[in-house]
């Protein structure tokens, strides 16, 4: 145990060995991996009585990316920066790959992890959306044994996540997707270096052979209190031919409805024009429709 600044400090070697230390240090102690979000909130005094942390960062077992048995599972503290160049996910996951590679700087890319990024659980964490499309499991252990959490269950408000003192988040495991599809992926931030995402949107589709959409999933980053994909714009897409005006039509309801959804606020006419335009762009990409024509 070493002192952090008046912060108790100790490093585990093992996912049980870092289990153990906060059983026994019980909820006082935080587990943390890259310190990015964590040594920030401590300095503002975010978190209150904590007397330690337990660094997780040199465990193996949570390090790195393996691709097995029709799924890819990603160790929750592999950093940004691995994520943004992995080859497998550029080609299979692209926009999860593309988010990783906005995130912060290069020197938050290489501490920050994916773990995280999840567990802090900020409105604008920008792996989320492409968690959501890809239909991401969280995968956390306890002393008691593991659990699989969908990511809009696993985050249950801003800054909050489904998850006890003395439990980790082990992986994000993503499922192999059906070929075919493409992604789409949009992120706007008020200064390109350094600054948070201020909105972005995910897509991913598959077409079928005359054409029409025979599946769509689109998820908003930074814009919900709770993340979740655009269910009713998906529903209303699904079957049809992608025309622009289609496009628009499905992207300007489903802003209206996030931005009701969010609460109304002076930047609300602002935020809902530039989330129709961010999904209208995302569903293009994902759709190839650039250039069709309006119907
Ligand atoms: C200057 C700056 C710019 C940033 N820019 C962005 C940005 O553009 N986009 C973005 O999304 N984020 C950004 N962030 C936030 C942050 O870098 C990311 O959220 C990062 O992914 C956090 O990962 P970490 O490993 O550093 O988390 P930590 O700070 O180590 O931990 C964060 C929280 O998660 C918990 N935790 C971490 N790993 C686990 C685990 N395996 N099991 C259980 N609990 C765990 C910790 O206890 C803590 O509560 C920025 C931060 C800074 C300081």
């Amino acid at each position: 145990v070493a002192d952090l600044n008046g912060l108790r400090y100790t490093r585990a070697g093992t996912v049980e060995e870092a289990l153990q230390l906060l059983e026994r240090f019980g909820p006082r102690y935080m587990p943390v991996a890259g310190g990015t979000d964590l040594l920030v909130g401590l300095r503002r005094g975010w978190y209150d009585g904590i007397e330690g942390v337990v660094d997780i960062a040199r465990v193996d077992a949570l390090r790195g990316l393996d691709a097995q048995d029709g799924q890819i599972c990603i160790g929750s503290c592999a950093t940004h920066a691995e994520l943004a160049v992995h080859d497998l996910l550029r080609a299979e996951y692209p926009a999860l790959a593309s988010a990783s590679a906005a995130v912060g700087s290069p020197q938050i890319r290489n501490r920050g992890t994916i773990g995280g990024n999840i567990v802090g659980a900020a409105p604008c964490a920008d792996t989320v959306p492409a968690l959501l499309v890809a239909g991401a499991l969280v995968e956390v252990v306890a002393p008691s044994g593991t659990r699989s959490v969908s990511v809009d269950q696993f985050i249950t408000g801003p800054y909050t996540a489904a998850l006890q003192p003395h439990e980790l988040t082990r992986a994000v495991v993503l499922p192999r997707l059906k070929p075919g599809g493409r992604w789409g992926y949009e992120r706007l931030a008020r200064r390109g270096a350094l600054d948070r995402a201020r909105m972005s949107v995910v897509a991913l589709a598959w077409l079928d052979d005359d054409g029409r959409i025979d599946e769509v999933r689109i998820a908003p980053g930074a814009v919900l209190p709770k993340p979740r994909r655009l269910s009713e714009a998906e529903g209303m897409l699904r079957g049809k031919t992608p025309t622009t005006a289609l496009l628009s039509e499905a992207a300007r309801g489903s802003a209206a409805a996030v931005v009701d959804e969010a609460g109304r606020r002076w930047s609300a006419p602002y935020k809902q024009r530039v989330l129709a335009t961010l999904v209208r762009r995302a569903l293009e990409q994902a759709t190839a429709a650039e250039g069709l024509p309006d119907e």
